[in-house]
């Protein structure tokens, strides 16, 4: 039902400024019909999302404000003005001094003027006037400023009356220092913990979804296994026969998963390669990431080729690969069940905006903490990138020995070959550019719950693997054209996919960089720009469209007879979609007009043309 609202977007209105009785002029972006918020944006650029009852009309405005100044003029001058403390101090002399009237006055005119923008703008990507201005404004920030927006801060926190939070964003270099200083001085004024998450837009169906989604993934993936796995893996040939509880469950393969991952943990503890700081928390703390995925991926090929040598044979994992899946499974949700339980523990400010509505199979499933870690171990940071993607090319290449000893053959074939490589390259470049991933969605936004930890651990291991799965008892002929046209399509696709990651990644992270100088962009209110030329403008999320290509090379190599080996495609394209809407919703939040004139501009997302 649509919900009423006052005022409209574009309507210029008098907008009270958290904490105090001061008005601004205001600029309405949106209204959220769901929180019963309006989003707006003060003239310095601050944006703030505001209740209905603190905003006023321009006329109603000037008509009360006409009164209340000629009221506050016939008042006495002796009469003084009640103190807005309560403290016993202040209260005697309170009546005593007519100075003290005045100073108050004064640093009422003081903060009228010098109200700065605490959301700061960081970037600026023509020239660099603006940021240099916000510099001066902060600079500018007096402790009775500060003071200002701690009471406010201390009103939303104690009534939830606004919501002041700052807007995800926010990785652009030296004015994020000068913002997280503005709050360290903050925050060592407030008294008050931080109020509690709560999670009001349940995602995914809400509990019923993600109840139906933790009971039904595990059982799919079990039965995409056994499809790709039998002789006829036609859609047709459900429902499927359950296989005996032995092929399900061996002690020795759970050995084996838990071997591995304690192996990659002690990689990934391993001190080479740079530390890096994460995007900052809401809390304005940034955490430390020591960034050597590569390296343990070089230790690892090295550590399965010495293996090799020792004439160990790696095709065990597919002639177990049920075996391997349940351990994972199991892996997956005791980790999920850890995870769960020490979040209780969790300071309120750690806890993830998305995971934390309340209830208990939703939570569980999103994840409540953002960033759980032991000591200096990011358990999120490490799954997500090293035990499922390593394992993914190491079952790849387990397949591959497989097929060739299956099939008799004394090199593998070229469908085998090729999926091989094109996967290999998307492991290793993800593990190349392994810092990106502390700006993605998953590290900035979501807990670790169920959800990632049965994704990484589970599911990207045993289900982005099928294609070569499949191919161990499923042969393809290709040609030399279908193989040109393959490698062609994954080149373009990773260099679409590769272009668009980094371009955006760099220019986050220096929007004045003088190589990214000839992109046209889109300021925001937020103060960071929006990409609208090259790829960026080509649809609003070329980096989707060029894995989408890659995924497709990935899964013509095994043919056109059946369905099972487009899985991933169908998966990717799902997921992508999903992703791109979660995504849409959260820009639209966080940039408001800007990202609608951004949309206006590139009208599609993902297929040009198309969608
Ligand atoms: P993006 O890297 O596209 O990140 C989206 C964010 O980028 C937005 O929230 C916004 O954040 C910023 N942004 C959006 N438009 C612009 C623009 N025009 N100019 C500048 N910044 C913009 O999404 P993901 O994190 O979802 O994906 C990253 C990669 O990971 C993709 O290549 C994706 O294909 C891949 N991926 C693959 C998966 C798989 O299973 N194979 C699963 C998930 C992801 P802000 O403004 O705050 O910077």
């Amino acid at each position: 039902m649509p919900s009423y609202h006052r005022f409209q977007s574009g309507e210029t209105v008098m907008g009270r400024w958290p904490g105090s009785s001061l008005y601004y002029e205001v600029q309405v972006l949106g209204y959220d019909g769901k929180t019963h918020l309006y989003t707006v944006i003060y003239k310095d650029g601050t944006e703030l999302e505001l209740k209905d009852s603190d905003l006023t009309s321009l006329a109603l405005f000037r008509q009360t404000s006409g009164r209340s100044r000629s009221r506050s003029r016939s008042r006495s001058p002796g009469r003084p003005r009640r103190s807005r403390s309560r403290s016993p101090a202040r209260t005697s002399r309170r009546s005593s001094s007519r100075t003290t009237e005045v100073r108050k006055e004064r640093i009422k005119d003081s903060l009228e003027i010098r109200l700065t923008p605490l959301v700061m703008r960081h970037e600026n990507n023509s020239n660099s006037k603006p940021e240099k201005k916000e510099e001066n404004n902060t600079a500018k920030i007096t402790p009775t400023v500060v003071e200002e927006k701690k009471e406010a801060e201390a009103e939303n926190q104690g009534g939830g009356r606004y919501n002041l939070r700052r807007r995800k964003d926010q990785g652009d270099g030296k004015a994020v220092e000068l913002e997280k200083k503005t709050e360290i001085e903050t925050e060592s004024l407030t008294t008050k913990p931080p109020a509690p998450i709560k999670t009001a837009d349940l995602e995914f169906g809400g509990r019923v979804g993600v109840f139906l989604l933790m009971l039904l993934l595990p059982s799919a993936i079990l039965a995409l296994l056994l499809l790709c796995g039998q002789k006829d893996a036609s859609l047709q040939s459900f429902p499927l026969e359950l296989p005996a509880s032995e092929s399900l469950w061996d002690w020795e393969v759970f050995g084996i998963v838990l071997l591995w991952l304690l192996f990659q943990a002690a990689l990934s503890l391993i001190p080479v390669g740079k530390v890096v700081e994460g995007m900052p928390l809401s809390n304005g703390k940034t955490l430390k990431y020591r960034i050597n995925g590569f390296y343990a991926f070089v230790v690892t090929t090295a550590a399965v080729a010495a293996a090799v040598h020792q004439e160990v044979d790696f095709s065990y994992i597919h002639t177990h690969f049920l075996q391997f899946y349940t351990s994972a499974l199991l892996i997956a949700t005791v980790v999920s069940i850890y995870l769960f339980i020490r979040s209780r523990w969790a300071a309120k400010d750690e806890l993830a905006p998305g995971g934390n509505s309340g209830y208990f199979i939703y939570d569980f499933f999103m994840g409540r903490e953002l960033n759980p870690r032991i000591k200096s171990f990011d358990i999120k940071f490490f799954c997500e990138m090293r035990p499922g993607l390593m394992g993914w090319v190491l079952i790849n290449f387990s397949m591959l020995l497989a097929e060739m000893k299956q099939q008799n053959l004394e090199s593998p074939s070229p469908a085998m070959l090729l999926v091989n490589i094109f996967q290999l390259l998307w492991v290793a470049d993800g593990l190349w550019h392994e810092e990106k991933l502390l700006t993605m969605m998953d590290i900035v936004y979501d807990g670790f719950g169920f959800m990632l930890t049965f994704g990484d651990l589970a599911f990207v291991p045993f289900t982005f693997t099928c294609q070569a799965y499949y191919l161990v008892s499923h042969p393809n002929e290709l040609s030399v054209f279908w193989i040109g046209t393959l490698v062609t399509m994954q080149g373009i696709g990773y260099y679409i996919f590769r272009k668009a990651n980094s371009q955006k990644f760099a220019f986050r992270k220096n929007p004045s960089d003088p190589a990214l100088s000839y992109l046209k962009t889109i300021p925001t209110a937020t103060g960071k720009s929006l990409i609208v030329s090259g790829l960026w403008g080509f649809v609003r999320h070329p980096n989707y469209l060029g894995d989408i290509m890659m995924g497709l090379a990935w899964s013509l190599p095994c043919g056109f007879n059946h369905l099972i080996p487009y899985f991933y495609l169908i998966y990717l394209i799902t997921l992508l979609v999903h992703r791109n809407a979660r995504d849409q919703r959260q820009c639209r939040n966080k940039y408001g007009s800007a990202w609608e004139e951004y949309c206006k501009a590139v009208p599609y997302r993902i297929f040009p043309g198309i969608y």
